[in-house]
């Protein structure tokens, strides 16, 4: 089967390689669609902290099912989303259910072989069945589901004041997910590119762009108050740092995106505002759940999220190209 393998930093290629067979509990998918995004650019560029090559990349997928063991819920045929993140289910996180945070947790796609191959063996426990929805909005889930749980990291009431740092795909999931909460919400980022589209396509009105004068144009837009809560969704840890700036007093700081370093705030700001700070990692069920209902609800415009398609044997040369025009880029996705 065909198979793109990122060998080493910056080399990608297809290889034939023999299909998977199940292993007891395990089911095999036909990959269908690939969602491409930045932990798979960071992959391919080599600054993922985590990660032997060669590697299979590929997390955002869903396909249709070719094997289940005797006696699944799940049938041949049927189109699926894939859950990517496999928990040990035993370890204290798990126990408390949050297998999103598993201290031994392997991400499909990055911790081990994902999906950039015609078939995958999965436990079946990893299938998410994507009733109504298209292959293409099957494999939305999983990103969207990352704001989808951001947000309920939140506990945002309605008529919060809500500032989204970084308007890519996860920070867009985020500000829509807190607007079906009932937030406010204003989106910040680096790239004028990147929020005149969420401007034009998705309806978000309040746009900063993110400079030096930020914290002026964030405490004029609120009269001073700044906002109930504030995710980081832009992955820098600068950004990270001056995001506690925006938060207002008794309001909440949410972290989605992951830096490698040392977060260092200062100690007064934190603590006069008595911050509520809260990492959010990966997604539940739970989420994958929300994001399918909402899909079907028609409240997320997959069509309009959906930017760029390609083959995946493509995948090895369309990627440059992919991370070169990434401001224009909102979600590619390569098919099978
Ligand atoms: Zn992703
Ligand atoms: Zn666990």
């Amino acid at each position: 089967m065909k198979t793109v393998v990122c060998r080493e930093p910056f080399s990608l290629a297809v290889e034939d390689r023999p299909s998977p067979s199940p292993k007891p509990g395990e089911a095999i998918v036909r990959i269908r669609r690939i969602g491409l995004c930045g932990t798979d650019y960071h992959i391919y560029a080599g600054r993922h902290p985590f990660l032997a090559y060669p590697r299979v990349m590929g997390h955002e997928l869903s396909g249709e099912i070719e094997h289940v063991p005797e006696g699944s819920a799940f049938r041949v045929g049927q189109v699926v989303a894939i859950n990517p993140y496999l928990a040990c289910g035993t370890c204290i996180a798990c126990r408390k259910g949050k297998p999103n945070a598993c201290v031994s947790i392997s991400v499909l796609g990055v911790h081990a072989d994902g999906g950039m191959a015609e078939r995958i063996a999965i436990p079946q426990s990893a299938l998410f069945d994507a009733g109504a929805l298209t292959l293409d909005q099957a494999a939305m889930i999983e990103f969207l589901a990352i704001g989808a749980h951001a947000v309920s990291r939140a506990g945002l009431l309605p008529g919060d004041r809500v500032l989204v740092v970084g308007a890519g795909p996860i920070g867009v999931g985020t500000g829509l997910f807190a607007r079906f909460s009932g937030a406010r919400v204003t989106l910040a980022d680096t790239r004028p590119t990147r929020l005149a589209f969420a401007r034009d396509h998705l309806a978000f009105d309040d746009t900063v762009e993110a400079g030096p004068d930020l914290p002026t144009a964030l405490a004029e837009a609120t009269g001073g108050e700044m906002f109930d809560a504030v995710f980081d969704a832009t992955g820098s840890l600068s950004a990270m740092a001056q995001s506690l700036g925006y938060v207002a007093h008794g309001g909440t700081l949410v972290l989605v995106g992951v830096a490698p370093g040392d977060l260092v705030f200062p100690d007064p700001e934190f603590h006069k505002r008595e911050t509520t700070l809260v990492a959010s990692r990966n997604a539940l069920l739970d989420d994958f759940d929300r994001v399918k209902q909402a899909i079907l609800d028609g409240l997320i415009p997959t069509d309009v999220l959906h930017t760029h398609s390609l083959k995946a044997e493509d995948i090895p040369t369309s990627m440059p190209d992919l991370i070169a025009s990434a401001d224009h880029v909102l979600k590619a996705i390569a098919r099978f």
